[in-house]
Parts: C-alpha cells; sequence; structure tokens
C-alpha cells in the first residue's frame, strides 16, 4: 500500500465520518425520550403546598396555571433539570380528585420529554401500551402531551410531553 492510498483512505473516512454526523439528524428516527421532564404529585390543596414545596426544595414556584380542560390546578418548581409539577383538582370530577380519594396524596405520574410526541405515541402503542389520549392534546407549561394506561405499565402513570415551541 503506497502512502498516497493511505492518506486518501484516511482523508475520505473523515469525510464520511463528518457527512454521516451531518446527516444523521436528517435521517435519525425520532422516538428518542430524552429525560424524566417532570414528576407530577397529586396535593389537597395548592395554598398550604406551595410553601412547603418551596421550603423542601429552596426554590421559589415559578409558575401556576390551570388547565381546565383537565380539571386541574397546576404549580411548578424547578429542581436541576428536572421539575415538580403539584395537582389540584378544581372540581370532584377531576382525575386528581378521584385519584386522592382512592390513593390519598402522592406521587400521581412521571413526564418523559420526548422529542416527537406523534413518533413516540405510535412506538409505543405499536408495542401494546394503551394512550389514553389518540392525538396529544395540550398540557400545562407549554406543553402537548399524551398518558399512558397504568394498567400496561405496571402501575405506573406516564405521561409524554413535548415543548410546544419545538413541535414541528
Ligand atoms: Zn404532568
Amino acid at each position: 500500500m503506497d502512502i498516497s492510498y493511505k492518506v486518501t483512505s484516511k482523508v475520505l473516512f473523515c469525510r464520511l465520518n463528518c457527512l454521516s454526523f451531518i446527516y444523521a439528524p436528517i435521517f435519525k428516527n425520532y422516538t428518542e425520550m430524552l429525560k424524566i421532564e417532570h414528576l407530577g404529585i397529586a396535593i389537597k390543596e395548592l395554598d398550604s403546598s406551595i410553601p412547603l414545596f418551596e421550603q423542601l426544595l429552596n426554590t421559589p414556584c415559578y409558575k401556576t396555571e390551570t388547565v381546565a380542560s383537565e380539571g386541574v390546578n397546576t404549580a411548578f418548581f424547578q429542581t436541576g433539570e428536572a421539575k415538580i409539577e403539584l395537582l389540584e383538582a378544581t372540581n370532584d370530577l377531576s382525575p386528581i380528585a378521584k385519584f386522592i380519594g382512592k390513593k390519598g396524596p402522592g406521587i400521581h405520574h412521571i413526564a418523559f420529554e420526548v422529542e416527537n410526541i406523534e413518533a413516540e405515541m405510535k412506538r409505543l402503542a405499536a408495542l401494546g401500551f394503551e394512550l389514553l389520549n389518540e392525538k396529544p392534546k395540550d398540557g400545562a407549561d407549554n406543553k402537548l402531551v399524551c398518558f399512558l394506561h397504568p394498567k400496561t405499565t405496571n402501575g405506573v402513570l406516564i405521561e409524554l410531553c413535548q415543548e410546544k415551541n419545538n413541535h414541528i
């Protein structure tokens, strides 16, 4: 093998590597779960729980928001990369009121941030996980969300969420 071949093949290899790096995002199959975005905690009332969690986490609540369609008032705290979402029922028919009636206050769901919510819903449905909504719906904190039925996830309510600004 002469030296020019070695050099040429090295250059070619580097070029291919660079190209795959550049084009990878275009050809990538967007089905990644990126991180735990937040933990949802069902509480009886926000008025006393917000100061409690502010003390506990040593950080102020940065947002409160009502999601009328879900019958909840929410309050958010940033803890490192992940958030804590407190959930208070706004009426007796709210899923949070039902949850607290059955199990009492406590961890209600785990939310995973995904790159492409539709692709992730399709992937999980194909694997037999039951989705609680057919299409992504509006959630709190500027998110599109979809829940998985706990009966197909060993009793854990899972939320998929994607920032609306990142949704194509
Ligand atoms: Zn949530």
